[in-house]
């Protein structure tokens, strides 16, 4: 995945919409699926603001295994039927080797979560599949750390990687995880892929999301990603960071606004 080897950015072409090349994306959507009303009424806020990447986490990677695991296969199948209705692209973590066919016959892109960015035989398996793959960085990994387990996925066969910087732990207490915001030119310019920013889960907030996300994006960052949730407060998961409907709404303005997202 080195620019030494490819000096051209890899661009992935999403059913028309591109990550990677000139524009920018956001990638919007609740933690977890937790029901079909609840993925429908995001896909229709999402749609009706022009939003085109959906996210929702089905098989729910949880610190405590007495925390909601997610819908699995339900879950895989309602981001189906919704992105269906609403033309959305979806995006959703799998987390085990086995299910690659599965995410190819009702996802879009196969989301690699920070838990398992180096679970070598998920990059492998991930490596084979027909459909590209978000790659988020290790809670603790090195670029360098996180740049191999990209080359891991590419090495198989499947070049369509994205990279995903959602924070680091350090010692910091006021945010979930660290925003290392230099990880986003210096994986622009080491290696060829998109990269993104996932300013939820790096932060664990909702008040510094238009900040963060103007420093995504002027750092370079090819796109954006945000949780949203029709009434957080009853969230599964992820309660604290996810946002509402007008909050979202009132973000996205703010980015598009910024004069930062083209
Ligand atoms: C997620 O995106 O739902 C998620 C679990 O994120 P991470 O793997 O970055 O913690
Ligand atoms: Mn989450």
């Amino acid at each position: 995945v080195s620019r030494k080897k490819q000096p051209k950015n890899t661009v992935i072409d999403l059913k028309g919409t591109c990550v990677g090349g000139d524009t920018q994306v956001i990638v919007a959507g609740p933690c977890s699926v937790e029901s079909y009303d609840q993925l429908r009424t995001v896909a229709a806020a999402l749609k009706q603001a022009g939003i085109k990447i959906m996210r929702g986490g089905a098989f729910k990677p949880r610190t405590s295994p007495y925390d909601f695991q997610g819908l699995g296969v339900e879950g895989l199948k309602m981001l189906k039927e919704v992105a269906d209705e609403f033309g959305l692209i979806t995006i959703s973590e799998i987390v085990h080797p086995d299910h690659m066919e599965l995410a190819e016959q009702y996802i879009d892109v196969i989301q690699i979560g920070a838990r398992n960015m180096q679970n070598f035989e998920l990059l492998k398996a991930a490596g084979e599949a027909k459909i590209p793959v978000l790659l988020k960085r290790g809670i603790a990994a090195t670029l360098e750390e996180f740049v191999h387990a990209a080359e891991y996925i590419v090495v198989k066969g499947n070049t369509k990687v994205m990279l995903i910087e959602r924070g680091i732990r350090t010692y910091e207490k006021w945010t979930r995880n660290t925003l290392d915001i230099s990880a986003v030119p210096l994986l622009k310019q080491e290696t060829h892929l998109p990269v993104m920013v996932d300013i939820s889960h790096s932060t664990g907030r909702k008040d510094i999301l238009l900040p963060c996300a103007k420093a995504a994006l002027a750092a370079g960052a090819d796109g954006l990603m945000v949780e949203v949730h029709p009434d957080p407060q009853t969230a599964l998961s992820d309660a604290a960071q996810q946002l509402d409907i007008p909050q979202f709404e009132q973000l996205w303005s703010g980015i598009l606004n910024s004069g930062l997202f083209h």
